[in-house]
């Protein structure tokens, strides 16, 4: 059977793995000329069954050999002493099985893992979805029986199945900018983390040492601008975080220069089923939580995972193997749904007294014990919690 995926990224290339290993033949076509890797773009956190994941498919070690660890991190407050943690202490209860690593490595990683067996077509998209062919934007048809939209937030085949984006994104009330600038304050394994009311202001260190990422959280109404126009989207960020002072400033200085400038609302997409036909959607394209907010890469890794299984054990019937992985994904991306709002009220805080809470717990975290640590980073369970209810079918191989 030929499948056609959308998507080179973290849900792609899992679900093109497994697929070649249960004797599909797949295709991926990707949107960009080549894999976005340079600073490795932002972590994303690999908890509980994403791990298990990795691990079945013989990418543990050099997964945990790249993985980024933050050895401090600190609180920086309006007119308030700095407070300064260890990343290990802050991460303590998000999970005992937990990776963290930058995702264009994690999208590399997984690229190498499947380039000998899949066909990769970089710089090329989908244009239309009719019943016996695909059309593509160089202007090929070709023939598939299964196609996957593994293609992000804005997914395109989404769109061409399900109609505007409109109709089941849901707005979480924040926006997110993020973009890579010159290391000018010569950051090492450090988070600098500014905290106002109602913006939050993040810097972190890349693997390229001379830069740095910022990443700017801002709670606002839903604001009217081309979403399109990165011209547009800067102006909407400089208005957001107008007057607030600690780095800011520098940091916008470098802003129009940004080749990598990444600006979004935050928001989750909500379909109540994410198949229709022969086309599935998988990872932020049918279950986006929100990102940064509520553990999307597992979500893409572990649905790309269940997916691939469900269609190895029916044969590759769709109409049996897209119900079971939605049945199977149902209360996780339920749940997911409900952790990114909470998630979002702590990384945001609402009032100057948030921000002193905030300060305080995390002056007092070193000194409790493990557990107490653990309940109190855990985000009422969060993430890693709601992950470990998904149960991983055995890994299915034919074509070792
Ligand atoms: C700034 C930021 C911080 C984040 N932090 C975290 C975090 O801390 N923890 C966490 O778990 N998650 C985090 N996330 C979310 C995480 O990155 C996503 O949930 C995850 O990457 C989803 O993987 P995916 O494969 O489904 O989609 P994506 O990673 O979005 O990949 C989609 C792929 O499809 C391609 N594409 C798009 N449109 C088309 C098209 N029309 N045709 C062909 N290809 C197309 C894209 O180029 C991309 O390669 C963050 C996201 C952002 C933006």
């Amino acid at each position: 059977m030929r499948v056609l995926i959308s998507g080179a990224s973290i849900a792609g290339p899992v679900v093109a793995y497994w697929l070649h290993r249960a004797g599909f033949e797949v295709t991926v076509v990707e949107r960009t000329e080549s894999l976005r890797t340079g600073t490795g773009g932002h972590p994303v956190d690999l908890l509980g069954p994403a791990v298990e994941v990795v691990d079945r498919m013989g990418l543990g070690d050099v997964v945990r050999a790249r993985r980024t660890a933050t050895d401090l991190m600190t609180l920086i407050r309006p007119g308030k002493p700095d407070v300064t943690i260890h990343g290990a202490e802050l991460l303590a209860g998000v999970s005992d099985r937990h990776i963290e690593i930058m995702r264009g490595d994690l999208a590399q990683i997984l690229h190498e893992s499947t380039a000998r067996h899949v066909e990769y077509k970089f710089g090329c998209t989908i244009t239309g979805i009719e019943d016996d062919s695909v059309s593509f934007s160089d202007g090929s048809r070709e023939r598939f029986d299964l196609i996957v939209g593994a293609d992000g937030l804005h997914s395109g085949v989404r769109r061409l199945v399900f109609g505007d984006e409109r109709n089941y994104r849901h707005f979480l009330g924040a926006y997110l900018a993020v973009y890579t600038l010159p290391n000018v304050m010569g950051l090492e394994d450090q988070v600098l983390n500014y905290s106002a009311v109602d913006r939050s202001v993040a810097i972190y260190p890349t693997n390229d040492k001379s830069r740095v990422r910022a990443a700017f959280l801002m709670r606002s109404p839903e604001i009217v601008y081309d979403y399109k126009d990165p011209a547009a989207q800067r102006r909407v960020l400089r208005t957001l975080v107008d007057g607030l002072g600690w780095e800011v400033p520098t940091l916008l200085e470098s802003l129009d220069e940004a080749s990598d400038f990444y600006f979004d609302e935050i928001s989750q997409i909500r379909l109540d089923s994410w198949s229709r036909g022969r086309v599935t959607l998988a990872g932020d394209a049918g279950y986006g939580p929100g990102p940064a907010v509520g553990g999307g890469s597992s979500l893409a890794l572990v649905g790309g995972y269940v997916l691939a299984t469900e269609l190895a054990a029916a044969g590759g019937d769709h109409t049996v193997a897209y119900p079971a992985y939605e049945r199977a994904m149902v209360a996780t991306v339920a749940g997911s749904r409900r952790i990114g709002p909470s998630v979002l009220a702590t990384l945001i805080p609402r009032s100057g007294l948030q921000v002193w809470t905030m300060a305080q717990a995390l002056k007092v975290l070193p000194k409790l014990p493990r557990a107490l640590q653990q309940r109190l980073t855990s985000f009422g369970g969060g993430p890693a919690a709601m992950l470990e209810g998904v149960e991983l079918r055995p890994a299915y191989s034919q074509a070792q």
